[in-house]
């Protein structure tokens, strides 16, 4: 759909074709040692990892493999965690080091996956950095670079022009793992390594409940069941769909937008000579990259809640594309004549900002590492639990994720009334320097 702006909105991603060989619905009755629900990096993970392993493992999957965040974010593979330290320090002090361990492990981990299964997704591992706008904002980067040090991140605290930032920006963290990548094209090679093992993949297939049944759960689909002994969820936003689901995962929207392609001597003009990607501290962070397309990706800044029902595919609501755009040419006044070209989204699962995991009913388990971080997070931690499913003892880096069900959110807390509170707080600050 185009608009009269010229943006072509989409409710897909803007990275990648929908896959021409799309595994067949799911119909009948089967048994298998372990079903995975949702087929992102998450449940992909999972199931590669347990069929790897010998596990008979089944995956059922609403779309096709990668349909939903994983394939359509902005591609930062980040080995942090979503949430400001100050926070993160405050809430989880006893666990800060092991969190910090984890997120570490989770970049290493998905850069691994990039070249055992020789995936070509432009991945590059320029780091990421979190830039300041004023010099509050650098501040609090400042005692934030403290406290990521002290729980074991590899980072560096420099001013603009060290980093290589455009001119708006005065300095912040450079964060030394990760990088940037395609990831609808990461999705597509984890999706090529999944079908050509010995998991037994269906796409078009959704899930209605999964229900313990004495030892075993039975997992129910439109025109059959699968019965097994255990289930993973790997649901992401989709979570509170089904009853069973873990309470403490809320949907919420998030939108992406590309410019045209921008000419490298602009970007240098403007001391943008870092090719790491870059996101502010604001309250809703918002993100500008380089992409392997020579144009520039910018987004979040504006959420959107979930209305209540099942969550659709949907495109970005066109106030927030206008919105971000506004910041765009806010942030980079001399590259004000870029037009914005395409805009896309997804929902992420946003809980209490860590990732977690656990055993949410007999047999029945759950993966959430979202928070906008999953892209590194989730293959990593669905790795973690087919190898405790296979029978490993549970690795330290899962055991710190552990927990029953996710502490649970208000949930007027991912609302749009109160993202929109947190995007006028931003403007204040934004406009006062504070
Ligand atoms: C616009 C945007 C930008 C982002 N940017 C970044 C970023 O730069 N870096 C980063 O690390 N993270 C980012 N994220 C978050 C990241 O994409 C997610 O954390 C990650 O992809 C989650 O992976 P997942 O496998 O848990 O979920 P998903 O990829 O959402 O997979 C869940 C799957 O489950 C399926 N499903 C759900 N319910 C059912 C059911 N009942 N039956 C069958 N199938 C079902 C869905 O169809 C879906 O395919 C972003 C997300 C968005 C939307």
């Amino acid at each position: 759909m185009k608009t009269s702006a010229g943006v072509t909105y989409s409710a897909f991603t803007g990275w990648s074709d929908e896959p021409t060989d799309i595994a067949t619905p799911f119909r009948g009755d089967i048994r298998c040692d372990v079903a995975v629900v949702g087929g992102g990096l998450a449940g992909m993970a999972t199931a590669l990892r347990l069929a790897e392993r010998g596990v008979d493992v089944v995956l059922l999957e609403s779309g096709y493999c990668g349909w939903g965040a994983s394939s359509r974010n902005a591609g930062y593979l980040s080995n942090e965690l979503a949430g400001e330290a100050e926070v993160l320090q405050f809430f989880y002090k006893n666990k800060l080091k092991n969190l910090t361990r984890f997120a570490e492990n989770s970049a290493q981990f998905t850069e691994g996956l990039i070249e055992r299964f020789d995936i070509d997704c432009d991945y590059e591992a320029t780091g990421n950095i979190k830039a300041a706008i004023s010099e509050a904002q650098l501040g609090r980067l400042r005692r934030n670079a403290e406290i990521l040090q002290e729980a074991g991140s590899n980072i560096e605290f420099g001013d603009g022009a060290q980093l290589g930032l455009p001119s708006t920006f005065l300095g912040g963290i450079f964060v030394r793992g990760g990088g940037l990548m395609n990831p609808g094209r990461f999705t597509a090679g984890i999706r090529s390594a999944l079908l050509a093992s010995g998991a037994r993949v269906f796409e078009r297939t959704t899930v209605r409940s999964v229900e313990p049944n004495g030892a075993r759960v039975t997992v129910e689909v439109p025109s059959g069941r699968v019965d097994a002994e255990r289930v993973v969820l790997a649901t992401n936003a989709n979570t509170r769909e089904l009853t069973i689901g873990p309470s403490g995962v809320g949907p919420v929207y998030t939108s992406v937008v590309e410019t045209d392609p921008v000419d490298p001597e602009a970007l240098e003009a403007i001391g943008w000579t870092t090719r790491a990607g870059i996101v502010t501290p604001h309250q809703i962070l918002e993100n500008y990259r380089r992409t392997p397309r020579g144009t520039l990706l910018y987004g979040t800044r504006r959420l959107r809640g979930a209305p209540s029902g099942p969550l659709g595919a949907q495109a970005p609501d066109p106030a927030v594309v206008d919105d971000l755009t506004r910041g765009f040419h806010q942030r980079f006044p001399t590259l004000n004549y870029l037009a914005p070209q395409r805009a896309w989204g997804g929902w992420i699962a946003m809980t209490s900002f860590l990732p977690v995991a656990g055993e949410v009913a007999k047999n029945v388990f759950y993966g959430v590492s979202c928070n906008g971080h999953g892209l590194a997070q989730s293959p990593y931690l669905g790795t973690l639990l087919a190898d405790r499913l296979a029978g490993d003892d549970p690795h330290d880096d899962l055991q710190t994720l552990w927990r029953p069900r996710p502490p649970r959110l208000p949930s007027f807390v991912l609302s749009t009334p109160v993202f929109e509170a947190g995007w006028a707080v931003d403007r204040l600050t934004d406009r006062f320097g504070i």
